[in-house]
């Protein structure tokens, strides 16, 4: 357990707020149409399309080549008929595929204004980035458009597949290419968890971008709440994962949180925190592709 309260913790996600303002505020101004195309082509920017983020969010406008060449699979863990660990927390039953979906979908937006190439593997067409506290459950997701099955294996081998099809494609087109699994870990009440990795046991790459991200978020807790510590940690999963040994690209394997621990709830139920943890991963992605160029 940690010394530090909730107090602490919430005062560091106002400052997070403060600090990572989400680029989903209003960007509409008064000028004419025309103004605005002007203004835009003057900038040369370009405006993406990924309807899965929402009508209000949807167009993204790319406004960086930092991640240029370097392509993503994002992978929300579970969906469909399996709602991954479940939790009951002040009335309201609370799915980890739904708060790891909303987190991936704010990553792969980010990932995209820095000009990366995002694929969605897993995908709720109803659902687009949501700011609600407690996201309703659904299971509507699918492996790009195929029903997930219910069977454990089976499910893991689709994505799997589906990744690995992916790559055989892209692997020559991108200098760059990580698949990253999010997840929301269930452990017993009273366990308190940081964000952590895992890697595949000989995967050099997969073991530094999990790192990379790793000490980022050391990074954002020591400046923003030097008290709170952070022990995130990066390793092999004593019983091998899946999907982080079979997919052909590099992956890491991110757990957000204990769900059942009220305390490490408030990481993944409030808005301002997810958007932060999406933010924290991409700046760590790019530091880690630029190193790499
Ligand atoms: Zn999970």
């Amino acid at each position: 357990m940690r010394k530090t309260g909730r107090n602490l913790l919430l005062a560091a996600i106002c400052t997070l707020a403060a600090l990572f303002p989400c680029s989903l505020g209003a960007r509409n101004s008064n000028a004419s149409p025309e103004a605005q195309a002007q203004k835009k082509e003057s900038k040369k920017s370009t405006i993406r399309t990924e309807p899965l983020f929402g009508e209000k969010l949807k167009k993204v406008e790319v406004k960086s080549d930092k991640l240029k060449g370097a392509c993503f699979y994002l992978v929300s863990g579970h969906g469909g008929p399996d709602p991954g660990a479940v939790n009951r927390y002040n009335g309201h039953e609370l799915h980890e595929d739904e708060y790891a979906y909303d987190v991936t979908l704010r990553l792969a937006r980010r990932l995209m204004e820095e000009g990366a190439e995002v694929r969605i593997i897993i995908q709720d067409k109803n659902d687009g980035i949501r700011n609600a506290t407690y996201l309703k459950n659904s299971k509507g997701e699918t492996c790009m458009g195929t029903a997930i099955p219910l069977n454990h294996q089976a499910r893991l081998r689709q994505r799997t597949n589906k990744i690995n099809a992916l790559y055989a494609k892209d692997k020559n087109r991108f200098k760059y290419i990580r698949a990253i699994f999010i997840h929301v870990d269930s452990r017993s009440t009273g366990t308190n968890i940081d964000v952590h990795f895992y890697h595949a046991k000989n995967s050099k790459n997969g073991k530094k971008t999990a790192t990379a991200i790793r000490d980022m978020f050391a990074a954002k807790y020591r400046k923003h709440n030097p008290k709170r510590g952070y022990n995130g940690t990066v390793s092999v999963h004593p019983k091998g994962l899946y999907v982080v040994n079979y997919t052909h690209p590099a992956s890491v394997l991110i757990e957000l949180a204990n769900i059942r621990n009220n305390r490490d709830l408030k990481r993944i139920i409030l808005e301002d925190n997810r958007q932060a943890m999406a933010n924290w991963m991409s700046e760590a992605f790019i530091k880690d592709y630029q190193g790499k160029k």
